[in-house]
């Protein structure tokens, strides 16, 4: 995790990014911004944090088109007297999962998916179903780490996942919209949300068209209900599938490697990584969201 003045210059790049605009509209918060500077206040002292927060202002300084190298709108710096360079990779980190290029690698990988999907689907005599993960799969959940400085802490993260208000990942309300039109589909979603949120959870999915009545929300009911468990529920179509029958899970998507496979110590070596980077399932059924904001991937397969 990243240190405390690392921290405060990438709250300081929330600053700027949603000053600025960020890429897609939902997530253009006064209120995320607010809670941003605040976080600045805290961390860099009052001082810092108000020169950082006029260069986030929106507006060219009166005079400073005339200063030669004056800089653009948006450009990294913090007034004349001061450049503030922001090294830290979490500012390039946060950008990145804010950029074109990122949203174009999810939005692409949904249309891939949606491809093999309605291939698969074609060829499926009996039922079937697309699993999805949920944080960072389907819902954007930046802001939650935005607004707790990256710091996961279970009863902030209910208490965030209550108020219902992640925006869509890019291009998942499409996919979701295309494997409807399929038939003898199931939408499910197999989320490691906590079953005490599970109404907030489908409340946040609905208000974007990504859950219909019918459709499976698998929350995980304690430590040992794990994703490959439910993935094997599915299957069954038992117990909390019971409503949706046996069915052949066609494609999983997930922004992490539990959301396809469960990883084990013994998985965890050399061997295994080269074995998990040529697997033939990657774009055939498992389809991969890019999250380079957080995930197991922070620590598996370390050397
Ligand atoms: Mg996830």
């Amino acid at each position: 995790m990243a240190g405390k003045s690392s921290l405060g210059l990438f709250i300081g790049v929330a600053v700027l990014v949603f000053s600025h605009g960020p890429v897609h509209s939902q997530t253009h918060s006064p209120d995320l911004a607010r809670a941003a500077e605040s976080a600045i206040r805290e961390l860099l002292g009052a001082s810092d944090a108000l020169v950082l927060a006029a260069a986030a202002r929106p507006g060219r300084p009166k005079g400073e088109a005339e200063r030669p190298g004056a800089p653009e709108r948006g450009e990294r710096t913090v007034g004349p007297s001061r450049p503030v360079e922001l090294p830290d990779t979490v500012r390039d980190v946060i950008r990145y999962h804010e950029s074109v290029e990122r949203r174009h690698l999810a939005v692409s990988t949904f249309q891939r998916g949606a491809e093999k999907v309605r291939e698969k689907a074609a060829e499926e005599k009996g039922d079937w179903a697309v699993v999805l993960d949920v944080d960072d799969t389907v819902l954007d959940t930046k802001a939650y780490w935005i607004e707790n400085k990256l710091v996961f802490e279970l009863n902030k993260w209910n208490a965030w996942v209550r108020e219902a208000r992640a925006p869509p990942v890019p291009g998942a309300v499409d996919f979701i919209h295309t494997v409807r039109t399929l038939p003898r589909g199931k939408v499910v979603y197999i989320t490691d949300r906590l079953d005490i949120v599970r109404d907030a959870t489908i409340e946040n999915l609905r208000k974007h068209g990504l859950f219909e009545d019918g459709d499976l929300v698998l929350t995980k009911k304690d430590a040992s209900d794990t994703k490959n468990i439910r993935r094997a529920c599915v299957q069954s179509g038992t117990g909390r599938c019971a409503s949706a029958g046996p069915r052949r899970i066609i494609a999983l998507f997930g922004d992490s490697l539990r959301d396809f496979i469960e990883l084990h110590e013994s998985d965890l070596n050399a061997h295994r990584r080269l074995e998990l980077e040529k697997d033939p399932n990657w774009n055939e059924s498992w389809f991969l969201i890019p999250n380079p904001l957080y995930g197991h991937w922070q620590k598996d397969f370390r050397y």
